[in-house]
C-alpha cells in the first residue's frame, strides 16, 4: 500500500481528521471544517465553523438544528470534485438514507475512502452504493458479525400486511427511525402494493415531507394528529420509542411491529415491545460487509463503530490488513423522543 494512502487520515479525538483538506469526517465534537456523511444524528452534530456535504445532508440538518446549526455551507454534489489543499475530494452514494455519501480523499495517486454508515440493498428512497476502488477503505460494522443477514425487505413487507389482512380490526403501528427507515418502510410498501393512507406520529412528518420534497414517491401520508380509535386497521408510523408509551394507547389494541436490523435479535425485538419484528435496516448485513471490504481491494480496512474485534480478525484470515479505531459516540444511539432528532441507527 502507498505510505500517502494512510497518512490521508489521522485519527484525532473529534475523529478522522485530514490535515492536508484541514477538515473532519464526521466529527463528534465541534471542529473548524467538517465533512458529514449523512445527516443521522450521531454523525451530523451542530456547532461546527463550516460544513461540506451533499444538499440533502446540509437541508436535513437545518430541518433538524435550525438555520444556524453551522457557520458555513458548502454543497457537494455526487461525484464533483473539489481540491482542498491539494487532496482531491469527492462524495460517493452510500445508499444509506437520502444524500449519504463516502468520502473519498485522493493525493499522489493514493485513495482513502470513509464510507460512513452504508448498505448494498436496494432502497427506493435514496442513490444506491457505489463501489470506489481504494488503498484504505474505513467502514462501519455496526452488523459486523455473520448472524447477521438481513432478508429482502419485500419479504419482511409481506409480513406486515399478512398480519394486517388477519388482524383487520387492529392498527398496525410501526416504530421506525424519523430519518431514513420511515420514508423506506413507507416506499417498500408502496412497492408493495399497498395504496391506502399512511399515517404519521409527529416527528415524522417533517423529514418524510422532505423526502416528497425530492421527488421521493411515498403515495398519500397524513399526520396522526389527534386520531387514535379512528385508524382501527390502518398502518400508523411512529419512532421506536413510543410504542409502549402513553401517545400509543390512543389506538387501543394495535399491533405493534419494529423495522430494524437488530430485530433479527429476538431479545432486542422482546425489549422493544415488538410483536411483528420486521428486519429491515439501513446498514451492511455480514457478507455485504465482508464481500465490500474484498471489492474495494484495499490493503488495509479501518473499523469505526460496531463489531470490530470480529471484523479486524475476518480481514486477517483472509490477508488483509485492519485495524479498529476503537471511535466513540457512533452507533447504537437510540434514544429518542419527539424533540431530540437522535434516530440513528437501525
Ligand atoms: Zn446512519
Amino acid at each position: 500500500m502507498s505510505i500517502a494512502a494512510s497518512s490521508l487520515l489521522h485519527l484525532t479525538p473529534e475523529g478522522l481528521f485530514c490535515p492536508e483538506a484541514n477538515a473532519h469526517v464526521d466529527p463528534v465534537r465541534p471542529v473548524a471544517r467538517a465533512i458529514i456523511t449523512h445527516a443521522h444524528a450521531d454523525h451530523a452534530r451542530a456547532g461546527h465553523g463550516a460544513v461540506l456535504a451533499t444538499q440533502e445532508t446540509l437541508d436535513i440538518m437545518a430541518l433538524r438544528y435550525g438555520e444556524g446549526f453551522c457557520g458555513q455551507r458548502q454543497t457537494l454534489a455526487y461525484g464533483q470534485r473539489l481540491d482542498l489543499g491539494g487532496v482531491t475530494l469527492t462524495l460517493k452514494p452510500a445508499g444509506h438514507v437520502l444524500g449519504s455519501a463516502q468520502v473519498v480523499l485522493e493525493a499522489g495517486g493514493a485513495q482513502a475512502v470513509i464510507s460512513g454508515d452504508y448498505k448494498r440493498q436496494a432502497d427506493p428512497t435514496c442513490a444506491p452504493f457505489e463501489l470506489v476502488p481504494c488503498d484504505v477503505f474505513v467502514t462501519e460494522a455496526t452488523f459486523g458479525l455473520p448472524v447477521f443477514r438481513h432478508p429482502d425487505a419485500g419479504a419482511e413487507m409481506a409480513k406486515l400486511l399478512a398480519s394486517q389482512a388477519l388482524f383487520p380490526e387492529r392498527t398496525h403501528l410501526v416504530g421506525a427511525y424519523a430519518l431514513g427507515k420511515a420514508q423506506r418502510v413507507i416506499a417498500e410498501l408502496r412497492r408493495a402494493g399497498y395504496d391506502r393512507t399512511i399515517y404519521l406520529h409527529g416527528a415524522l412528518e417533517k423529514i418524510t415531507a422532505y423526502y416528497q420534497s425530492r421527488g421521493i414517491a411515498l403515495g398519500p401520508v397524513e399526520p396522526v394528529g389527534g386520531l387514535g380509535k379512528e385508524l382501527a386497521g390502518e398502518i400508523v408510523l411512529c419512532p421506536p420509542g413510543e410504542l409502549a408509551g402513553r401517545w400509543a394507547r390512543r389506538f387501543g389494541d394495535p399491533v405493534t411491529a419494529v423495522a430494524s436490523g437488530w430485530m433479527r435479535v429476538r431479545a432486542r425485538a422482546r425489549q422493544r415491545g415488538a410483536e411483528l419484528p420486521l428486519v429491515i435496516s439501513d446498514h451492511v448485513d455480514w457478507p455485504d460487509l465482508t464481500r465490500t471490504v474484498l471489492e474495494t481491494g484495499a490493503a488495509e480496512t479501518w473499523v469505526t463503530h460496531g463489531a470490530e474485534e470480529a471484523l479486524v480478525h475476518w480481514c486477517e484470515t483472509v490477508g488483509r490488513k485492519a485495524r479498529p479505531l476503537h471511535m466513540i459516540g457512533y452507533g447504537e444511539d437510540e434514544t429518542e423522543t419527539d424533540s431530540a432528532p437522535a434516530d440513528t441507527d437501525t
